[in-house]
Order: structure tokens, then sequence, then C-alpha cells
């Protein structure tokens, strides 16, 4: 299947088949409310001028104004942005947040633009989007390549236009620009939470389990950072550059610290304040996915485990922290082999819960220690998960089509109540 959105809406096909949902529903769900595409352009820094284009897609607003962050990338495509928003509805509704699902996306590669040149960009990318975001319509956050600065600006700018002070119209903001303490970490947190609870329920003991991360930026970093202080050995990681191993585990924030300061993935073990490099491997962001581990957590980007190389996964379980890393394809040949996806839709989803509180927080104006931000993160993410897991258990399914069920189901008794054909024809 050449389209991601084909390959995401193929998943609601199993949905459907378990659930007697009207006609309506589905026809809703195929296709997206609102897509836009804009040009943006730059003023670079040596004076000449580069047109940039963006795009914003709004999935379904049923359950509430739209929500999805925004990725700066070089394979930004409109298909990408569509699945994305896709997936933000879908995950939306299985935390049961009131929102609908969207997502943006520029195609650029931020590594190859200046500081100054990013934020003409940002700020350029929000007055070609004013017009359809706003804090009760679309909410944008940070994705791959975005980060809380970005979102400062992209804030700041929304503001200047409509001329008053808006924080609540993006979340993922720095703390000191009305941001929530805890955001910065939730994604991470929340992917942990929802392997804790697997774990617990499986007897797995986290300091037997060895753990490979692909992607080490904001989800996949403070994910090992947490897993870490946990007790799960991380013995591997990577990013676009490469992957490093070592079986003694690696000590995420030593590997972060010379990552920020040298642009290199190397393995150092940091006990106290005694860092010494350990003995490691360097290898393919490839060899790191097929290694033999006891969890794979994948953090980076989408269609990592395809038909290609699903049939040589080791690890027993996966956790989706990217949007969309096994293709439909691929997780069929997973589930033959009795490998169990933690899914994305469930996994990922402690960002958007904790920018569902900073959007709260910015619209009353009270904000939360970061111990209560962490509470309720914990609370809903556990809940959830209690739900999908013993929904799968009990209709004999896998997980990532329990959590779909469970989020599908609140989308069409939102979509029911707003009536459907089987209610005007009575
Ligand atoms: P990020 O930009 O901070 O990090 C992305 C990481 O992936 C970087 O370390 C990069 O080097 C690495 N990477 C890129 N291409 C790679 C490749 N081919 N192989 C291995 N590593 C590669 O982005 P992020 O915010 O951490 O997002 C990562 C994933 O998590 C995305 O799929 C995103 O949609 C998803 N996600 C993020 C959040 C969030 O709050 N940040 C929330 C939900 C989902």
């Amino acid at each position: 299947m050449d389209s991601i959105f084909d390959d995401a809406q193929s998943r609601l096909t199993e949905v459907f088949s378990r659930i007697d949902l009207p006609d309506d529903v589905r026809e809703r769900l195929a296709h997206p409310k609102r897509s836009l595409t804009v040009s943006i352009p730059v003023r670079m820094d040596d004076g000449s001028l580069k047109v940039f284009t963006g795009h914003r897609v709004q999935f379904d607003d049923t359950r509430g104004p739209t929500k999805g962050g925004i990725r700066f990338h070089p394979d930004v495509t409109l298909d990408e942005v569509t699945s994305l928003s896709f997936w933000m509805t879908i995950k939306c509704a299985i935390m049961g947040l009131p929102f609908g699902g969207a997502k943006g996306g520029v195609v650029v590669n931020p590594k190859n633009l200046s500081l100054l040149e990013v934020e003409r960009l940002s700020r350029g990318y929000v007055r070609a989007i004013a017009d359809i975001i706003g804090p009760k319509r679309d909410i944008p956050a940070p994705d791959v390549y975005t980060n809380s600065t970005i979102m400062g600006w992209m804030a700041d700018e929304y503001s200047t236009i409509r001329r008053e002070q808006l924080p609540a119209v993006i979340t993922g903001k720095p703390v000191h620009l009305n941001g929530s303490l805890g955001r910065e970490s939730a994604t991470g947190r929340g992917a942990l939470h929802i392997l804790d609870q697997w774990a617990e329920l499986q007897g797995i003991n986290p300091k037997e389990t060895t753990v490979a991360i692909q992607g080490f930026g904001n989800a996949g970093y403070h994910f090992a950072r947490l897993a870490f202080q946990h007790g799960y050995k991380i013995v591997a990681v990577s990013d676009s550059k490469g992957a490093i191993y070592t079986e003694r585990g690696l000590h995420p924030d030593s590997v972060m610290e010379h990552k920020r300061q040298y642009q290199e993935l190397k393995a150092i073990y940091c006990d106290t304040s005694v860092c010494e490099t350990g003995d490691f491997t360097t290898f393919s962001n490839e060899e790191l996915v097929t290694m033999k581990v006891d969890v794979l957590v994948l953090a980076a980007l989408e269609n990592v485990i395809t038909i290609d190389n699903a049939d040589r996964i080791q690890a027993k379980t996966i956790l989706e922290i990217a949007n969309g890393p096994i293709t439909s394809q691929a997780d069929a040949i997973l589930n033959q082999h009795d490998i169990t996806v933690l899914p994305d839709v469930l996994a990922n989803a402690g960002g958007v819960t904790v920018s569902y509180f900073e959007w709260v927080q910015n619209r009353a104006g009270l904000y939360w220690e970061e111990e209560e931000v962490n509470e309720r993160l914990a609370k809903f993410m556990r809940r959830e998960a209690g739900h999908i897991f013993k929904r799968a258990e009990k209709e004999e399914t896998t997980l990532r089509t329990a959590a779909y069920l469970h989020g599908v189901e609140r989308i069409a008794g939102a979509i029911q109540e707003r009536g459907t054909r089987e209610y005007f024809t009575g």
C-alpha cells in the first residue's frame, strides 16, 4: 500500500467488522474535514527569499476543537500529515480528551537553517494558517524537529495577529511562556506507564528486561531516562545517524550529555560523578530494529517495520512511541509471531494528554505543580490502558484493535448524537 493514509484507514476494516455502527461513522472517518496547503516565504540570512510549503489538516472535530502537532521535516507530505491527523482523532478519543484530531507540517530540513531563519519560518507558518487555528478551533503542539521554543514563537505570533494574549492556541510552550510543567517529558513518561502496566500484567520484572530504543529525541530520550530510573536495562539507542549498543547497559543522561556536546551518540556510563566510556558497538538503525532484546521502542518516524523486515524482528514486545512505525501488513506478521505491540494511539498519548492539561491551565489561568500534572497523567494513562488491555483479552484481539474499538466507539457516539440516517429516517 503506497499511501500512508490508505494504510492507516485499513485499520478500521477490522474495527467496523467487530462493532455494528451506522454507515455515517465510516463515511465521516474516511475524509479529513479540512486540508490547507500554504506557501511560506522566508527571508534568509543571506538576503535571498525562499518559499517553503506547509500543510495543516483538521481531520475531525465532532468531539471538540482539533488538536495535533507540527512537524518540520524534509519528507513531510500531505498524505503523511493527513494520516497523522487521523491518528490524532483516534488518540484523543481513546484518552477521553474533549478534542478532535489535526496535524501540521512544513517541508524543510531545519538543520540547514539558522535559528533566526527557523524563527521566521515558524512565525510565517502561523501567519499562513492563522485563520483556521485558535484556542477553541484548532490547537497545535510540537512534533518531530519542533520544540517548546518554536511553540513559544508561534503562540507569540498568533497573539500579535489577534491583538490579545491567547496562550491556549498552542501547547508545548516553554514553562516561562505559560507552558505546563511536565509537558516536555510527558510522551516518554506516558509511554513508560503503558509499558509498566503491561509488564505488571504479564509478570515481567523491569530489572530483567533489556530495551533498545530507535530515536533519541524528545520522546525517546525522556522515555529512556525514566525507564532507566525504573530499572529497565537500556542496551541500545539510535538517532538519524546510527545506533550504539552495549551489553552492560547505557546511562541515558550521559549519552544525551555527550550527544548535546559533540552531536554524536556515544556509550557512556555515569554513576554519581564518575563517567567512563564503556565498550560499545556502533551499528545501523536497521540492525537495532531487528536485534534480540525484550522490548523494542520505536520513537523516530513512521514505516520502520514493514513487510520487508517484520519476519526478522526478535523483540517480544514493541512499544510504539512514534506515530505509525509499523505498517498494517507488518502488524499481521508480528501478530503471527506472537509479538505484542503496545500501539501508538495509546502508548504515545501522554504528550497530548499533558497538552490538554496545558490548555486547561491556560484557559483557567491557574497553574499546577509538576507533581499534580504527573499524577493526573498517570491516572489518565492507566485508566484507558486498563480498559484496552481488558477488552483485548475479552474479545481475543490485538491491543491495537482493542484501542481502536475503544476510541472509535467514543467518536461514533458523538457522531450518532448529532444525528445519523437512522435517526432522520426514524
Ligand atoms: P524529535 O525530533 O525530538 O526526535 C526524533 C528522533 O528521531 C531524533 O533523535 C532523530 O535523530 C531520530 N531519527 C530521525 N530519523 C531517524 C531514523 N531514520 N532512524 C533512527 N532515528 C531517527 O521528535 P519527537 O518529538 O521525539 O518525536 C518522535 C516520534 O514520536 C514521532 O513519530 C512523533 O510523531 C512521536 N510523538 C511525539 C510526541 C511528543 O510529544 N514529542 C507525542 C506523540 C508522538
